[in-house]
């Protein structure tokens, strides 16, 4: 029944579905609250961040504080262009996403890679980067170290976010979607449960990559990659170093280098992981299933290494900027 209602539907109306549906998706699409499992290993490999081994201890501690609740159940005075109705709800553990993400809009130049709803770019965290470095530097002016690299830790960590392609891009590979799930019927179950369900199956992809990139790099796998000029993809900033504005100038150029190696990390995620992740048995974010994290890959070690490379760097440039005013 369902599938001749949509045979015998004319083109245009089956495309107008089509992107009806999309915007519906990702009216509702919940993120997964976090981008790296875990700032602090990857703040500990940095190697020439400008602080000594007690303030990196530091810095290293309070990276993963702005994933503990601080952004969480925010008041609507928060959050007033209503961003969080795209990106979370307002309520439980998905609110905080966003302050953790930046979809930068949709370009003409890249129109599948950066297809998002709404059109306009929504998300804060590069201005939850500028406000915390901007802290930061005024408290370590101060003399305050302690409460000034708790901010810049916090800063860092919403910069390290943004360099994870699934925090700057709605939709990192189309197969991630499943289609499949409109094949319910009547029609108005069909929406629910594509929504449903694509939520299910792109939070599962986020949590799969998460949980690889935490795993390898414990075991070191990326500690010189990580390092490695020739691995950043970041452009320059807008600004120059010495500009007021120059966090959040940084942080858009990593989440536009991360725009830029989405479709590499979509492409080596779905060669390794297939559609295995969209069976109806898991859901990641729920504790059911589970993901194997070995063997390697070497295309998705080889984005992931651009991805760090662009977020040590990022990060070495921030501390730079709240020490030498
Ligand atoms: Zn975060």
């Amino acid at each position: 029944m369902v599938q001749l209602e949509i045979a015998c539907a004319p083109r245009h109306n089956s495309n107008l579905m089509r992107k009806s549906l999309l915007s519906l998706i990702l009216l509702t699409l919940s993120p997964a609250v976090h981008a790296w499992d875990g700032h602090a290993p990857l703040v500990q490999r940095i190697s020439r961040m400008q602080l000594n081994a007690q303030e990196r201890a530091s810095f290293a501690a309070f990276a993963d504080e702005p994933d503990k609740g601080m952004d969480q159940n925010l008041d609507a005075s928060f959050d007033p262009l209503n961003e969080r109705r795209w990106m979370g709800g307002t309520t439980g553990s998905t609110s905080q996403g966003f302050r953790h993400m930046y979809f930068g809009g949709w370009r003409v130049s890249q129109p599948l890679t950066t297809f998002q709803v709404p059109t306009q770019a929504i998300g804060q965290a590069p201005n939850r980067v500028l406000e915390t470095a901007r802290d930061a530097r005024k408290l370590l002016g101060e003399g305050n170290r302690a409460e000034g690299l708790r901010r810049l830790a916090w800063s860092g960590h919403y910069l390290q976010d943004l360099a994870q392609p699934f925090h700057s891009v709605q939709i990192v590979h189309w197969r991630m979607v499943p289609w499949g799930a409109i094949g319910a019927w009547p029609p108005a179950k069909g929406f629910e449960n594509l929504v449903k369900e694509t939520t299910r199956t792109i939070s599962n992809y986020h949590w799969a990559y998460e949980g690889y990139v935490l795993y390898h790099l414990k075991e070191g796998a990326f500690d010189s990659c990580l390092n490695d000029p020739a691995m950043i993809t970041i452009q320059a900033p807008a600004t120059a170093l010495s500009s007021p504005d120059y966090p959040r100038e940084l942080a858009l150029a990593v989440a536009d280098a991360s725009v830029e190696l989405a479709p590499e990390l979509g492409r080596a995620e779905m060669e390794k992981y297939g559609t295995r992740l969209k069976e109806s048995e898991i859901d990641l974010a729920h504790d059911k299933g589970n993901v194997e994290y070995t063997p390697r890959s070497a295309a998705l070690d080889q984005v992931t290494c651009k991805a760090l490379a662009n977020a040590a760097r990022a990060t070495e440039l921030l501390v730079e900027w709240a020490l030498h005013p």
